[in-house]
């Protein structure tokens, strides 16, 4: 049997992503090997509850949602991972995964559609990012950008058109909570008529910063 460890497993708001808006239950699996300088899920680095994955399964549709995101912490760090995504795009979900961009992709279900967090300068894990993730992506892949600094900024812009990801992908820029003004990133995005979505956290516009599993 496949167990996994689980942090929380909550209905709520996407808030990250291009299904940002729609209602989506979240299953935030426990530890991470990276350590993102503004990184606002610490808590799930630890600790933890293991869970049989058809316990999981069962939480996951007692909510009767169809959208489910697999997050963590770093959920791929836990290879058990893999096979619960599967299940879960086999139970016919809309599935996401949200990925640090650390960790391969490549054996990843083909169903689950993967928002890969590449990891700018100033997250102070640049080295972690595994470029080969760039080409395993699909046509309905994400690439997310967590921006705290000009420095994140260009570094973005650069990748993004040296890898050609706008032609291939939604690019998401994402400003650090409480670090980085919104309006200012998107000012450079206009400026630079890039075609990037400029994206604030909408679960802690909605909910609060600090709220945890809603
Ligand atoms: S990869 Fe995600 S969970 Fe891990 S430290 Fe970075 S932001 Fe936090």
């Amino acid at each position: 049997m496949t167990a996994l460890r689980v942090t929380e497993i909550f209905h709520s708001i996407q808030g990250e992503s291009t299904w940002a808006g729609l209602p989506c239950v979240f299953v935030r699996l426990t530890g991470c090997p990276l350590r993102c300088r503004w990184c606002d899920t610490a808590y799930a680095f630890y600790g933890g509850t293991k869970m049989e994955e058809s316990e999981i399964l069962t939480q996951v549709a007692s909510f009767g949602c169809s959208l489910v995101e697999v997050t963590g912490g770093e959920p791929l760090a836990q290879p058990e991972c893999r096979s619960l995504l599967r299940r879960l795009a086999g139970e016919r979900y809309t599935v996401l995964l949200e990925t640090s961009g650390a960790l391969p992709i490549h054996d990843v279900d083909a169903r689950v559609r993967i928002i890969l967090d590449l990891k700018c300068p100033d997250s102070g894990e640049e080295q972690s990012n595994s470029w080969q993730n760039l080409a395993d992506l699909k046509p309905i892949d994400e690439v997310k950008f967590v921006v705290a600094t000009r420095r994140d900024y260009e570094w973005a812009r650069e990748v993004a058109r040296d890898h050609d990801l706008p032609a291939r992908h939604a690019v998401i820029l994402s400003p650090v909570w409480g670090e980085m003004d919104p309006a200012r990133l998107a000012r450079w995005v206009l400026t630079d008529g890039v075609p990037f979505r400029v994206q604030v956290q909408l679960q802690k516009v909605l909910f609060g910063p600090d709220t945890r599993g809603v």
